[in-house]
């Protein structure tokens, strides 16, 4: 009866230290300049160990079982960049809070009208066009009044052509 005590106990005692060396990554994914989280599901990972979790609709995410350390996390989501946070430290047993910037600001959404940022002249910028063109589209586009530009897009994308610099803005 002892004996079978003591097999308890010592069992006990390897699964709380086996527990004791994770902790839990908590956290909000936030676009800088809004105060609601991020509302599509992004996943959130520790590339380097191969786990992860996937964000609700208010941007919060919980990654239970974080071997405690150092890590890389990465959020990625379809239709913006990914995000990588270098060094995220895991404490044993406790709950990092993490709250990212995501989506990442893109600098193409700070161009303001038809200016072009290389000659500073309007006069040769046109419009971008994303995904299949329709009859008209491909009209104008013939006639160098708007600029025909694939199908994939990043969530950061150019939205101007200038036809003297040969570059988009
Ligand atoms: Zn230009």
């Amino acid at each position: 009866m002892s004996r079978l005590i003591s097999i308890c106990i010592l069992f006990i005692g390897c699964s709380n230290s086996a527990f004791a060396q994770t902790g839990m990554l908590e956290g909000l994914l936030s676009d800088k300049r809004s105060t609601r989280g991020f509302s599509e599901n992004a996943t959130v990972s520790l590339p380097d160990l191969n786990i992860g979790a996937i964000s609700d609709a208010n941007g919060h995410f919980v990654i239970l079982n974080v071997p405690s350390g150092v890590h890389k996390v990465k959020v990625e989501c379809i239709g913006y960049r990914d995000t990588t946070i270098a060094q995220v430290s895991i404490l044993a047993g406790k709950t990092t809070p993490l709250n990212i910037n995501f989506p990442v600001g893109c600098h193409f959404l700070n161009q303001k009208g038809r200016r072009c940022p290389y000659c500073h002249r309007e006069d040769a910028a046109i419009p971008l066009v994303y995904g299949l063109p329709d009859a008209k589209t491909l009209r104008m586009a013939k006639r160098q009044k708007v600029q025909l530009s694939g199908c994939m897009t990043t969530g950061c994308d150019p939205q101007w052509y200038c036809k003297r610099d040969n570059k988009e803005f």
